[in-house]
C-alpha cells in the first residue's frame, strides 16, 4: 500500500481546519484541501474541513444559524436521497420520451 500523503516528497501534507482545528482531508488526486471557510474565515488562504464546511459555512452564507442545515451526515443522506429522486425521474423521463 502506498503512503497518499507524498513520500518524500517534502511538501507540506497537513492542513488544519481554521475554524475547528481539526485535521482537514485532502481531495483526491492532489486537488488541495478542504473548502473555502468564507465568510466565517475572512482569509482566501484558510481552509476548513467537510463537517464545518456542512454545519457551519454554508448556512452562514444563507444567513443562516449554524447547524440549521442539519449535520453532516444528515446533509449527506439528504443529498443521496435527491441523487436517487433524481436518478428515478431522469429513467422515466427516458422512458417517456421513446
Ligand atoms: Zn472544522
Amino acid at each position: 500500500m502506498k503512503n497518499q500523503f507524498g513520500n518524500g516528497s517534502g511538501k507540506v501534507v497537513e492542513c488544519r481546519c481554521s475554524i475547528c482545528g481539526g485535521l482537514v482531508e485532502p481531495w483526491p488526486g492532489g486537488h488541495g484541501f478542504g473548502n473555502n471557510p468564507q465568510p466565517v474565515r475572512p482569509d482566501i488562504n484558510d481552509r476548513c474541513c467537510n463537517r464545518c464546511n456542512a454545519e457551519i459555512v454554508i448556512p452562514a452564507r444563507l444567513g443562516l444559524p449554524p447547524g440549521s442545515l442539519g449535520s453532516l451526515e444528515e446533509q449527506r443522506s439528504q443529498m443521496e436521497k435527491a441523487m436517487e429522486l433524481f436518478q428515478e425521474n431522469k429513467s422515466k423521463l427516458t422512458d417517456n420520451s421513446v
